[in-house]
């Protein structure tokens, strides 16, 4: 074979199809088969994700059973991130470092563990908002997976300033270290200064015990000149973006980042540059229900 298998005659997918999947709890709300399969059919792969909802127990043998199964890979969603990292045969630099995984490539040679989370968030400042984080003080709201790999992508990407404001201090500083030298913990006030300001906490996530809590940051800190990016996309824009935005700042929602962690799983599994239009089209349009983590 000298390539990825393309979609015959028999129509998509073939019983010979190759075999993705998202593996979280809950999961049957994931756009990423949406994602994935929209740039499947852009490709003209005979390939197809599906969701695999994985009960907590039987994640250690869910993973083994992918390879079993033949699948080319699995995304990872909520919960599993971290437990992941700890059961693959290898990662990259950037998921080590995390000790989060959100993309597995089954090799030949066993399951390798990539996270896309980060460098899908930089190539959305890039496409979607024309930023480049080089040289720039940016502020992140929030420590936990989402907020660390987005501290780890700031500082490789360049950043002067990567601050952390965290409501759990110890979490906050752990974050702060992933960005080096340019990682610091701050204060909300800490915004009025920045280039950059993202929301990496679920406040104002529709449908969740956080949908009306204040934001880390107040939006009033905002002014022109400013970007604030919200990693949540439900709803779209956020409450938070729009008193942004009513203060004159440049905003962007989480649906970029989405899109982007989801076709750098595609370059990954298939080798292929991913198709990130049609995957953008696939989902922009849509009004995801609750609930959707990221991935
Ligand atoms: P997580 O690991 O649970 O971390 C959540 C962080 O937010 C923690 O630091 C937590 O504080 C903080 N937090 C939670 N509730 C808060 C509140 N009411 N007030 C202040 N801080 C609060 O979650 P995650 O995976 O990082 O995800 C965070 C958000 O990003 C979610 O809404 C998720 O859907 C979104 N996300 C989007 C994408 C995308 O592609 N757009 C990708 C990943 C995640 P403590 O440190 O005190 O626990």
């Amino acid at each position: 074979m000298t390539g990825p298998p393309l979609a015959g005659e028999r129509g998509w997918p073939s019983a010979t199809a190759v075999v993705v999947g998202v593996i979280g709890d809950p999961v049957s709300h994931s756009l990423s088969p949406t994602l994935h399969n929209a740039a499947f059919a852009s490709l003209g792969l005979d390939w197809v994700s599906v969701a695999f909802p994985v009960a907590p127990g039987a994640l250690a043998s869910a993973l083994p059973g992918a390879r079993a199964l033949g699948l080319r890979g699995l995304s990872v969603t909520m919960p599993f991130k971290d437990a992941v990292a700890a059961i693959v045969d290898r990662s990259s630099p950037i998921a080590t470092r995390l000790g989060a995984v959100n993309c597995v490539v089954v090799e030949p040679d066993g399951l390798v563990g990539h996270n896309t989370d980060g460098e899908g968030f930089v190539a959305a400042l890039r496409r979607g908002a024309r930023f480049d984080p080089a040289g720039r003080r940016c502020v992140v709201a929030g420590a936990g997976g989402a907020a660390r790999a987005v501290v780890l992508a700031l500082a490789r990407a360049g950043a002067s300033e990567v601050v952390v404001v965290g409501r759990t201090p110890a979490r906050a500083a752990d974050a702060a270290a992933l960005a080096g030298h340019a990682g610091r913990t701050g204060t909300p006030t800490d915004a009025g200064g920045a280039d950059l300001v993202v929301n990496a906490t679920p406040v104002g996530m529709g449908g969740t015990p956080a949908a009306t809590d204040p934001p880390l940051v107040d939006p009033g800190l905002l002014s022109h000149g400013q970007l604030a990016v919200d990693l949540v996309y439900v709803p779209r824009p956020t409450r938070w973006l729009e008193l942004a935005a009513a203060r004159g700042a440049a905003t962007l929602d989480g649906l970029g980042m989405l899109v982007h962690q989801a076709a750098l799983q595609i370059e990954l599994w298939s080798g292929r540059s991913a198709p990130v239009e049609a995957m953008w089209a696939a989902v922009a349009g849509q009004r995801p229900e609750v609930p959707a983590p990221g991935g």
